[in-house]
C-alpha cells in the first residue's frame, strides 16, 4: 500500500467511526505522525492532500519542515513529544501547535518567548492519564491548575492530549480526558493513535495522531 492509499483508508475509517459515534466532535482532524520518516514520505502525504503533521522531536523537525513549509504555507505542524525549556525558542519558531505543555515552568518559558518573539503556538495540555512515572504529562489531579496557570499567562490553551498506557484499555482514558476538557471549558481533544483512533473518535477526539498506519512501521531503535 502507498502512503496516499493508506491516507485514504485512514480518512475513510475516521469518517465511518464518526458516523457510528453517538456524539462525535464537530470535526476530527488527522495528524499524520511523520517522526523518523524522511522528507520524501512527507511530500508523498502532501501530494495526497494531507496538511497536518506531527513530530516528536524539535531537532528532527527542524531538519525536515522548514523547506516543506516554504513549499506549502498551509502545512500545520504539531509537536507531540516532550519539550525541554532550552528548546522552546526553536519550537515556537517552527511549530503551529504544541500538544505537550505539561508543567508550569514550560508555560513560563512559552510566555517569555511569546513576549520576545510575538509568536505563540496554540497549546494542548498533555495529561498523564495513566499516572505512569516514566511518561510525560501533568498528573490528572494537577491538570486544571496547569490550565488555569497557562490562561493567567494569556497562553492559547485549546485542548487536552493523552497517550494511554500501552497495556490498558484506552476507552476509560479517553472518557476521562473528554470529561476533564469539558470541566475546563476546552473543546479540543488529541487522542487516539494507529491502534485505537476509532475508539478515540467515539469519545469525541478532535485530533487523532496516526503514524505507522500511514507511513509504515518505524525502524525499532
Ligand atoms: C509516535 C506517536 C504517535 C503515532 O503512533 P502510531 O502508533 O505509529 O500511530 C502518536 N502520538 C504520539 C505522541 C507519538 O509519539
Amino acid at each position: 500500500m502507498s502512503i496516499s492509499e493508506n491516507l485514504a483508508a485512514i480518512l475513510a475509517r475516521i469518517d465511518a467511526a464518526r458516523k457510528a459515534a453517538i456524539a462525535p466532535a464537530p470535526q476530527t482532524k488527522l495528524v499524520a505522525v511523520s517522526k523518523t520518516m524522511d522528507a520524501g514520505a512527507v511530500r508523498d502525504a502532501l501530494a495526497a492532500g494531507q496538511r497536518i503533521f506531527g513530530e516528536n522531536r524539535v531537532q528532527e523537525a527542524q531538519g525536515k519542515f522548514p523547506a516543506l513549509k516554504a513549499d506549502h504555507p498551509d502545512l500545520e505542524l504539531h509537536l507531540i513529544g516532550p519539550l525541554q525549556t532550552n528548546k522552546v525558542k526553536e519550537a515556537v519558531a517552527l511549530f503551529d501547535v504544541i500538544q505537550t505543555l505539561d508543567r508550569a515552568r514550560l508555560a513560563d518559558a512559552l510566555a517569555a518567548e511569546r513576549d520576545k518573539s510575538g509568536k505563540s503556538p496554540r497549546l494542548f495540555v498533555q495529561v498523564n492519564t495513566g499516572e505512569e512515572p516514566q511518561k510525560a504529562g501533568v498528573m490528572p489531579g494537577e491538570a486544571t491548575a496547569l490550565v488555569t496557570y497557562a490562561r493567567e499567562r494569556r497562553l492559547p490553551v485549546e485542548g487536552l492530549m493523552c497517550i494511554p498506557p500501552v497495556e490498558d484499555d484506552a476507552a476509560p482514558h479517553f472518557a476521562f480526558l473528554a470529561k476533564l476538557a469539558r470541566e475546563n471549558g476546552l473543546d479540543q481533544l488529541s487522542m487516539g493513535m494507529s491502534g485505537d483512533f476509532e475508539m478515540a473518535v467515539r469519545f469525541g477526539a478532535t485530533h487523532v495522531r496516526v503514524g505507522s498506519a500511514i507511513f509504515g512501521e518505524r525502524p525499532k531503535i
